[in-house]
């Protein structure tokens, strides 16, 4: 497995950050070192993808290069290690979530999904006709649309968390919310639209005192925080590999084995079965079950070299250093006439989206680009916190730690000049 293994840059240099050198981690994203629109490239878009450091795609084109066979088949050398560098992949992400067991680890396309497959499998086999799921106000579109199309199918209810302004969770009408219908509870760990954190120990606990299981979409928080799901308790947690500095078209659902041994195949193929004959099939256990057909072997491997490289860096220094810089970019944002920022909770990450006056976010994204400052403008596949708010869009910074205050002095600046045009 050395092969893929992600190194950081570790030299010293006189410029650290809360014990990050940034300087020489910024030197490992290849993409970061270019213009557009003749200024340097300031990515403040992480939130929607991250870029690959060069371990990851070194990783790649090795892989490609020496080890390229497809998996769990061939009896020959490259078939051997090719899976083998898959299967070693599934204990660095089992490690990465500290889940008991390798098998509770299933390699999906991304967290869409991992929540699809949970619907189709857990929801269509543990819910019937009056029964509710349990989500929140502030869910990106991947953890809505597929508990809505499970209950359109079952005559089964969504049941919404609300929030306040800030964007922060009403736990007492949560609490509220859970009875002997509610059959799963789906939330948000940080939100994408917001960047609350949401107090996701109180919710898993209360819904268990309730013999309910919880799934923390974890696509934002994966990247950002030290993840614990044995801590944590959650029943399952689905992240995507491209916003953790990975392959895009690869992610990982995590489920407790038990829930999981339960759960009925979601899509039918190779790989999954123990035997087949037109008479009947037997389903293979756990994970091979929920991955059919030939996997995306390479995002896998890409994944593993990604997750190891976040490690290298270490989660707890990733999160005190973007909380410096939210902190700072919170503060140095009140600056800009007219700006508003959208998500106040006390407990946030990495996101920052405003409003400036009435100018449209797409303005925003298309001026700033001009700036060389990628930043997201729209709804952010979360329209239902637009609607909470009543705006159709708003503008978004999201952090990495490759990011640098410089960098948000440049955004600010962009800002400043972004209100001036719009003055004139
Ligand atoms: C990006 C995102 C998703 C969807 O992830 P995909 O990689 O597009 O499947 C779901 N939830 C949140 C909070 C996200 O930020």
């Amino acid at each position: 497995m050395s092969l893929y293994t992600a190194h950081v840059s570790t030299a010293p240099s006189s410029r650290n950050e809360g014990g990050l050198d940034i300087q020489r981690i910024r030197q490992d994203f290849p993409a970061l070192h270019q213009k557009v629109n003749g200024k340097p490239l300031v990515y403040l878009d992480n939130g929607a993808s991250a870029q690959k450091p060069q371990a990851v795609l070194d990783t790649l084109v090795h892989f490609y290069q020496h080890d390229y066979a497809n998996i769990h088949r061939g009896v020959h050398s490259l078939s051997e290690r090719a899976t083998r560098a898959y299967e070693a992949a599934r204990g660095v992400v089992q490690r990465f979530l500290n889940a008991r067991e390798e098998r509770e680890i299933i390699f999906v396309r991304g967290t869409t999904e991992a929540i699809n497959l949970v619907a189709a499998t857990y929801g269509r086999t543990n819910l019937s006709a009056g029964d509710e799921i349990v989500i929140s106000a502030m869910e990106h579109h991947a953890n809505i649309v597929p508990w809505q199309m499970l209950c359109e199918q079952l005559g089964a209810k969504l049941r919404v968390i609300p929030m306040d302004d800030r964007g922060v969770l009403d736990m007492q009408a949560y609490q509220d919310l859970l009875n002997h219908r509610t059959k799963l509870v789906a939330v948000v760990h940080l939100s994408n639209a917001l960047g609350t954190l949401n107090p996701v120990e109180e919710i898993i606990t209360l819904a268990h005192q309730h013999n309910i299981p919880v799934l923390l979409d974890g696509a934002q928080s994966a990247p950002h925080l030290k993840v614990d799901v044995q801590a944590l308790d959650c029943d399952f947690f689905a992240f995507s590999g491209h916003k953790l500095y990975g392959p895009t078209g690869i992610g990982v659902l995590y489920g407790k084995a038990a829930l999981l041994e339960q759960m009925p195949p979601y899509q039918g193929g190779g790989d999954m079965i123990e035997e087949v004959t037109f008479e009947k099939t037997t389903y293979a256990s756990i994970p091979s079950r929920f991955e059919a057909g030939t996997p995306h072997i390479a995002g896998v491997i890409g994944l593993a070299s990604a997750i190891q490289y976040v490690e290298q860096i270490g989660l707890q220094a990733i999160h005190a250093y973007t909380q410096t810089l939210l902190d700072y970019g919170t503060q140095r944002l009140q600056e800009v006439p007219g700006l508003r920022i959208i998500g106040t909770a006390p407990h946030k990450a990495s996101i920052l989206a405003f409003r400036i006056q009435d100018i449209h976010p797409h303005d925003i994204g298309t001026i700033l680009d001009q700036e060389g400052v990628a930043i997201r403008a729209g709804h952010h596949c979360a329209q239902p916190v637009m609607q909470h708010y009543q705006l159709p869009a708003t503008a978004r910074a999201s952090l990495s730690f490759y990011n640098t205050r410089e960098e948000i002095d440049i955004l600010v600046a962009a800002l400043q000049k972004t209100v001036r045009i719009f003055s004139l």
